[in-house]
């Protein structure tokens, strides 16, 4: 683990969270500030700080994170309205958290991407 990570000491149980599901290759979380209705958060459970850290034998994690993505979505919201899927990469992404993520958003009409 990363010293310090707020997502890997969430997975270690060191901060409490509620883990809505989980498998070997990623967990997810509610986001702690909310962006719609359903924001939820798909972790990996290794550490890796940026997507671009992520060498090719990982990318199955990858597709892990947006199958998961994809489930709780669908659990969420259902497919009729739709839902976005955000990784913010760095700096000028905005990214906060140096932990590989990837948003679920939903719930609301979302608007043009900015
Ligand atoms: P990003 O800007 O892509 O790095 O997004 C990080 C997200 O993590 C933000 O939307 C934060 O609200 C969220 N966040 C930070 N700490 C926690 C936490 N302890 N539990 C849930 N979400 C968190
Ligand atoms: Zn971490």
């Amino acid at each position: 683990m990363a010293d310090d990570c707020i997502f890997c000491k969430i997975r270690d149980g060191e901060v409490p969270s509620d883990i809505l599901s989980r498998n070997d290759h990623c967990f997810v979380i509610r986001d702690i500030t909310p962006r719609a209705p359903t924001h939820l958060l798909v972790i990996p459970v290794q550490h890796f700080t940026y997507l671009t850290d992520l060498a090719p034998e990982f990318y199955a994690t990858l597709g892990d994170m947006f199958s998961a993505a994809k489930e709780m979505a669908m659990r969420e919201v259902g497919a009729g309205d739709g839902y976005r899927l955000v990784i913010n990469q760095g700096d000028d992404a905005g990214q906060q958290v140096p932990h590989l993520h990837l948003h679920v958003l939903a719930g609301r009409t979302l608007g043009a991407m900015g």
